[in-house]
């Protein structure tokens, strides 16, 4: 049975206050699923965030670190800093990261195996933009960013990596992918593996949605086969809006 996750991704919003704030409302909530719950805050409050969360079920995570292990990189973080106040895991390869940060597959290869040579668990982010999709690329771009940045990696590293499935033009833009659309990509991702890794290793990878994702569509969207869970944006802001989520599985 493969891991069911639902990870909210804060963004760059929430600051201390906002914070602690948010932290308690969720847990004032129950998660009634078998879903593993994450939260992603900002990195200037992951201390915060983590001993407030230390002795609850929703782990905290880092919405990015560096591939260097340290040195002359102003205003990076690397994997040992995360590591060193009980962050084990890092969303990797986001589209806004890609973006407004021109992160390339390339360097995307090297900040996964940054964080797996430290022993974290990656989340590793993907997805194509709307002209791929209007052109009927989608699964060409998708299978370029997924070989790129993974495909060097020897097949027990991904007991580490969840892998999730972002289509650009579906964030914070209120447009989902359908259902059908989000099951027929992660189908031919996880066939995308299996080809390279075989099929044990791609049925065991728990595969995420990202886009878009709230309480009215959540539970279609969980009910598809190949869809193990979310990644969150804007409705992880709101503690009812992300646990209406986490229990629509
Ligand atoms: P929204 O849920 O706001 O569309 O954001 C999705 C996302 O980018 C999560 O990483």
């Amino acid at each position: 049975m493969r891991k069911q996750i639902v990870a909210g991704n804060w963004k760059m919003n929430n600051d201390l206050a906002q914070t602690e704030t948010l932290i308690t409302a969720l847990k004032s909530h129950k998660n009634t699923s078998n879903a593993e719950v994450m939260i992603a805050p900002t990195a200037t409050n992951l201390w915060q965030a983590y001993n407030s969360l230390k002795n609850s079920n929703i782990e905290v995570v880092a919405q990015n670190m560096h591939f260097a292990e340290n040195g002359a990189y102003t205003g990076e973080i690397s994997a040992n800093m995360l590591k060193s106040i009980g962050i084990n895991t890092v969303i990797l390869g986001h589209s806004e990261r890609r973006e407004y940060f021109n992160e390339t597959d390339e360097l995307l290869a090297k900040k996964v195996d940054a964080a797996l040579a430290k022993g974290m668990n990656v989340i590793f982010c993907f997805g194509e933009e709307l002209a791929d999709r209007k052109a009927g690329n989608q699964e060409k771009v998708v299978e370029s960013q997924i070989k790129n940045a993974l495909f060097h990696l020897e097949g027990s590293a991904f007991r580490n990596i969840i892998l999730a499935y972002e289509p650009v033009w579906a964030i914070g833009t209120g447009e989902t992918a359908s259902p059908d659309q989000a099951q027929e990509m992660h189908a031919f991702i996880r066939k995308t593996l299996a080809d390279k890794y075989g099929s044990d290793i791609a049925e065991s990878v728990s595969i995420l949605y990202g886009g878009s994702v709230k309480p009215n569509n959540a539970e279609e969207i969980f009910s598809k086969t190949d869809v193990d869970g979310g990644l969150i944006g804007g409705a992880s802001l709101n503690a009812e809006d992300f646990f209406a989520i986490v229990n629509a599985f």
